[in-house]
């Protein structure tokens, strides 16, 4: 071979070296049927027809679906005020991959099935299929759950419901930009945040005046602004409003009753750290009609009902980002080596890993048994479960998430910070639910409001975790403790943060001895329950790893 020869196909890059030791990406998986955690959860609790939920696992996995959450949030959400020739049209453009992915999970029913005739089991089935979709785009979930979450609050108003239920509950995806009585689907968002203040809704400046009649079902003119206002090509809004009777609730539609484009007008889109695929307005209502629903200055009482259920979602989707890092983390870590062996394969790694999948079973389990209760919502022990339940789990699931996204990034090394990998948004996406819908101190501050309003919340948590009582002198102990620590009522709200973290990890070591197997429940209660774990990867040294690796991909070995 001639020096030109050489020189030319070296050029060519074709002989510089081979690629060897990377992962292959996770792909073409079934999200359900790789997932021996959740198929035992919903077993656990009489859920025995999964076949939707296989199905359905398997086109979450499918390479095209996976490639739609990352086209979604590459390219961002654009906002258009005008058309061409200058009419307002407030519209948010997506990409065609959004679409596909709210398409997908609308006629699934995943804002829907809980709310149909004779569901049955259906919030635990609910959970288990927002869990798979959120693992692979998270911010399309927003209008998702806000859809689903509505419902409540809408039934508060006959006249309201009338017209709009129907709508929510139809399973088609219907995003043109046309007033909601040229659709038989529709979406629904929320506004409650404004500039000076979140948390705080009392303070909102918004005002609604009555067209001519007041009270539950009566059209207002609505002048005012929302901060945050998500998923603003919604059909609809409930937002909070100040009427002479106080904060008070209304359904404000995108186009009014006369065909007419509402006064809703979008100042700009947030330009968001995570939750990239979903828009986040800021918005102006100008002479805005909405709906009132509920009672006039029990708006909070009102809205609180949807409120309740987007938390719960923060916890099936702060869990399903757990998940979906773990496997990441594991999948990589079967099929690269280190110094000689795999690093699934090495001790420290193991320790990290099998930690890692351990926060994942305690907050699937805590998140299934508030779905649990969800469908048991008309007994009152599962409602009083219920309040601790959700405002507990999206303080504590929420909260770990952070941390455990970049630990779990760390496991694939550089790779795990490129964006072509799911991990930097799985990163960025972490720290969303613990904000929005009651950030961690909000979330904290309800659970002693429950406890003062219904000091019965407490005692029904207690019996729940004393179904275990006698099986672990650990968590026993841990239990007495906490009881000791509620029965001291001084500085309760400086040490809230503390309380509620006790209160969540007792449950989630208890619903693990209930139905996980041995290993797990042992190292969740030694790992979580005798003192401070700083970091992941501080497993005790006689922690059953393998057990607990063996739960995470059963079949990819
Ligand atoms: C991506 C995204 C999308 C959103 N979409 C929507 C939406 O669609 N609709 C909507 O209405 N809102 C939405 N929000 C707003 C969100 O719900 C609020 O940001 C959140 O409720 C916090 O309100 P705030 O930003 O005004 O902060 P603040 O209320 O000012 O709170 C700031 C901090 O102070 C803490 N705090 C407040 N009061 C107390 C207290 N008494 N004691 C101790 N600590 C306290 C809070 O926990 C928080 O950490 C969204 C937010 C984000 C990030």
């Amino acid at each position: 071979m001639s020096i030109e020869q050489t020189t030319s196909k070296a050029h060519l890059g074709a002989e510089t070296h081979q690629v060897f030791n990377q992962s292959s990406p996770l792909e073409n998986y079934n999200l359900f049927a790789s997932d021996r955690v959740l198929q035992e959860s919903l077993s656990h609790y009489g859920v025995e027809d999964t076949e939707q939920l296989l199905a359905y696992g398997e086109r979450c996995g499918r390479a095209e679906v996976i490639q739609w959450g990352f086209d979604a949030n590459e390219h961002k959400p654009q906002f258009e005020s005008h058309d061409r020739f200058g009419h307002r049209v407030d519209l948010v453009k997506f990409h065609p991959a959004y679409h596909q992915l709210m398409n997908m999970a609308l006629t699934e029913g995943i804002h829907s099935g809980p709310w149909q005739p004779d569901a049955k089991n259906a919030h635990l089935k609910r959970a288990a299929l927002s869990y798979m979709q959120s693992q692979i785009d998270a911010g399309h979930g927003c209008p998702l759950t806000m859809t689903f979450a509505s419902v409540p609050t809408i039934k508060l108003c006959p006249s309201v419901a009338e017209t709009w239920l129907p709508k929510i509950l139809n399973t088609a995806y219907q995003p043109e930009n046309v007033p909601y009585f040229e659709k038989t689907a529709v979406t629904i968002g929320m506004g409650m945040t404004e500039k000076q203040g979140g948390s705080d809704v009392r303070a909102n400046t918004t005002v609604a005046e009555p067209v001519k009649e007041s009270g539950n079902g009566a059209l207002y003119t609505i002048n005012g602004h929302k901060w945050f206002l998500s998923a603003p090509m919604c059909d609809a809004f409930l937002m909070l409003a100040q009427s002479s009777g106080g904060l008070s609730c209304f359904l404000v539609p995108r186009w009014r009753e006369d065909g007419q484009k509402n006064g809703l007008h979008v100042q700009r889109l947030k330009n968001k750290m995570g939750n990239v695929s979903n828009a986040s307005s800021e918005l102006e209502l100008r002479q805005a009609q909405g709906w009132m629903v509920g009672e006039e200055g029990r708006g909070v009482a009102a809205i609180i009902e949807m409120v309740a259920l987007t938390r719960f979602d923060c916890m099936v989707g702060s869990t399903a980002g757990q998940r979906q890092a773990v496997v990441q983390a594991v999948n990589h870590a079967r099929e690269r080596s280190s110094f000689g062996a795999r690093l699934i394969d090495q001790a420290l790694m193991k320790n990290v890993l099998a930690d890692l999948h351990l926060e994942v079973e305690g907050s699937l389990a805590l998140t299934m048994r508030m779905a649990k209760a969800l469908d048991n919502n008309d007994d009152p022990a599962e409602q009083l479960l219920m309040r601790l339940g959700t405002a507990v789990g999206k303080f504590w699931i929420c909260k770990r998430t952070p941390g455990h996204a970049y630990e779990a990034m760390e496991c694939l090394g550089g790779n795990g910070v490129i964006e072509n990998c799911i991990m930097p948004r799985l990163y960025r996406e972490a720290p969303i639910n613990a904000i929005w819908e009651g950030s961690g101190n909000i979330q904290a501050l309800d659970v002693l409001r429950a406890l003062q309003k219904t000091p019965a919340v407490l005692d029904r948590w207690f019996m729940e975790i004393a179904k275990t009582a006698g099986r672990n002198t650990l968590l026993d102990s841990a239990v007495s403790k906490l009881k000791e620590t509620f029965a001291r009522t001084g500085a309760l709200e400086f040490r809230a943060r503390y309380l509620i973290e006790q209160l969540a990890l007792t449950m989630q070591a208890s619903l693990l001895l209930e139905s996980a197997p041995a290993a797990i429940a042992e190292a969740f209660i030694h790992s979580r329950l005798c003192g401070v774990q700083a970091i992941y990867g501080c497993l005790p040294e006689n922690t059953d790893v393998d057990a607990i690796l063996a739960r995470v991909l059963p079949d990819n070995p």
